[in-house]
């Protein structure tokens, strides 16, 4: 199978976008934006056997390349619109293909998104990167940077789900309704997208939690210039989580795992405001720390400082 028929046969799709008006079998896609939207440009890029186990299924790995970027997406409060994809291949298999294609418009047509270009290579490795292309209000954008001193730190979600699914991925725990879960967790995960555009009504900063709570919330803070304290207690974690492993080893997967793709986010409203934004959009938006003067990120646990030590490393980044 040559690449044009690898592109006819699983990746050109009608779509009903009026705004696409030249899509894949043109040189380059034409898009045509909203006036007076300010345009985001995200792009993620996943390395089999390096951003994903090479056993996991095509159709898994079709779903998570779109949605580690949608996660993105959400943690701007935009609104995506249209992607692009550059595959690399070892090898063109067809069933391999056929899942992963189906993966990919699955995760794609949960939010509207047309699959507008992209690029077909053969490599030595699984190579996949997505692009998205995503508008929102001019100058509405949230950032990493506008966190202040006194803001309430919130996470959405649980944490530590997803590494901890992985790892089970990868030791083989038997089957049961906690297992499959946290290994859904992974393999599916949900990109905020609409708690995002939420939230960004007034949220003073935002990421999203690619590489784990500890580091990610860091970044935040680093981009800000202040400092934060983050309550251990008050992580939230999953009742499956909890069912599998003491509070210790699930603490660990919230603070360093990766993989959640849950928003963190900093803000100065009132707990009324935040239900009312957690119930609208039926995702738990738990209070884990605050915002402080300085510069470092600091954890508490049962009332006094406990030193966590990032690890610094990521098994799957
Ligand atoms: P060119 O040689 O001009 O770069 P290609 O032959 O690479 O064009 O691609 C032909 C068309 O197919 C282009 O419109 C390109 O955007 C699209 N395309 C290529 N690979 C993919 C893919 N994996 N998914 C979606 N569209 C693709
Ligand atoms: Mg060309």
């Amino acid at each position: 199978m040559d690449e044009f028929e690898i592109i006819r046969r699983y990746f050109e799709r009608e779509s009903s976008d009026e705004d696409v008006r030249i899509s894949i079998g043109d040189d380059g896609a034409v898009l045509r934006p909203s006036p007076d939207r300010d345009l985001i440009s995200v792009v993620d890029t996943l390395v089999s056997g390096i951003h994903f186990p090479q056993t996991l299924a095509a159709a898994d790995v079709g779903y998570r390349a779109v949605v580690v970027n949608l996660s993105d997406v959400a943690a701007m409060g935009a609104r995506p619109r249209w992607m692009t994809l550059a595959l690399t291949l070892e090898n063109a298999d067809p069933a391999w293909l056929e899942d992963f294609a189906r993966g990919l418009f699955e995760a794609a047509d949960e939010h509207g998104m047309a699959l507008v270009g992209g690029d077909t290579t053969r490599g030595s490795e699984t190579v996949i990167s997505v692009q998205i292309i995503a508008d929102v209000d001019p100058g509405k954008a949230m950032t990493r940077a506008g966190a202040r001193a006194g803001d309430a730190i919130y996470v959405t979600g649980t944490v530590g789900d997803a590494a901890a699914g992985l790892s089970i991925l990868q030791s083989g725990l038997p089957k049961s309704g906690d297992v499959d879960f946290l290994v859904q967790r992974f393999t599916r995960p949900a990109a905020r997208v609409q708690t995002g555009a939420a939230i960004s009504e007034f949220a003073h900063a935002a990421i999203d939690l690619s590489d784990g709570l500890y580091s990610d919330l860091e970044k935040l803070l680093v981009a800000s210039g202040v400092a934060g304290s983050l309550e251990l207690d008050d992580i939230p974690l999953s009742p499956h989580i909890l069912r599998l492993m003491n509070d210790d080893d699930a603490l660990r997967f919230a603070l360093s795992g990766g993989d959640d793709y849950e928003l963190c986010f900093t803000a100065d409203v009132t707990e009324e405001q935040i239900r009312e934004v957690s119930q609208r959009v039926g995702v738990a938006i738990t209070r884990i720390g605050e915002v402080e003067q300085g510069s470092a990120l600091r954890c508490l646990r049962h009332g006094e400082t406990y030193e966590y030590q990032d690890p610094g490393y990521r098994h799957f980044h």
